[in-house]
């Protein structure tokens, strides 16, 4: 067997992480073996591929002193293997440490020996602190992608994740531009990829399906798979899994950073 890929996917909370490694696992799932990994404490990463919200590892834990693989490992849609780390009480202790326990946990309960092609990992970005480091830190993750809109908001933390994978000197295998919509949003975006050394790999534009297919707890590609957004997230599941190009990333300084997005305007 060929050598489990492994992926992660950091981007700003809210700018569609979720939404992409949640099409990227059931596309993959159409000839492989795929093991998702929310590591964000809000916990609904694989909410529309099981069609409903899994326990967290953390919670489990809590409730419980003898937990078992199957507590927290859950399938879903093209029987992808689903976790979720959790995280704390919103002001109540790391949120990193959480994604620590949690790879512990799948270590020792043996769920990487399910032997999956693809290990996709969904990880929160605006919070640079250690513990969220933890996929890339502690080598679970080979490859990491940013996701990005061309927002003000969106570009500086994916500059500021830029920086934290540099620290790491991991691998960054491209920025996917997940647009809002806004004028000349994949100029900037690829622009931005370009000044921080890295590309564009897929371009995912906004559209009604992502929350008509949320409403009911599926993925895009289950519910309306026919479609052009659907082929999109196809597209960029094989342009990942092909993908040899990697870099470690020159992150923009933050006067330079101001003056770039200024140029847009
Ligand atoms: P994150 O995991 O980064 O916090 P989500 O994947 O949960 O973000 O997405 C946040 C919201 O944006 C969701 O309500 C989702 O429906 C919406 N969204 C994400 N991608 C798109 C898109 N391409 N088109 C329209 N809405 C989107
Ligand atoms: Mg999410």
């Amino acid at each position: 067997m060929s050598k489990t890929k492994h992926i992660a996917v950091y981007g700003k909370g809210g700018i569609g992480k979720s939404t992409i490694v949640s099409n990227l696992a059931a596309a993959y799932s159409k000839d492989k073996k795929v093991l998702l990994i929310g590591c964000d404490p809000k916990a609904d990463t694989t909410r529309t591929v099981v069609g409903k919200r899994i326990p967290t590892i953390l919670n489990i834990l809590k409730e419980k002193r003898n937990v078992k693989k199957e507590d927290i490992l859950f399938r879903g849609y093209g029987n992808v293997m689903c976790v979720e780390s959790g995280g704390p009480e919103p002001g109540v202790g790391c949120a990193g440490r959480g994604v620590i326990v949690a790879m512990k946990l799948l270590e020792k309960l043996e769920v990487f020996q399910e032997k999956p092609e693809v290990i996709i990992y969904d990880v929160l970005g605006d919070v640079v602190c250690g513990g969220f480091a933890v996929p890339l830190r502690e080598d679970f993750a080979d490859e990491v992608y940013i996701v990005t809109s061309g927002e003000y908001m969106a570009l500086y933390a994916a500059n500021n994740i830029s920086k934290g994978i540099k620290k790491l000197k991991s691998n960054l295998g491209g920025i996917i531009c997940n647009c809002r919509g806004i004028n000349r949003e994949v100029e900037i975006v690829e622009e931005f990829a370009h000044r921080i050394n890295s590309k564009v790999i897929g371009v995912i534009p906004r559209s009604e399906l992502v929350q008509k297919s949320e409403i009911e707890a599926k993925t895009v590609m289950e519910k309306f798979p026919e479609t052009e957004q659907a082929l999109k997230y196809d597209k960029l599941s094989k342009k990942i899994f092909a993908n040899q190009e990697f870099v470690v990333p020159e992150p923009i300084a933050v006067e330079e950073f101001e003056e770039f997005f200024r140029t847009f305007q």
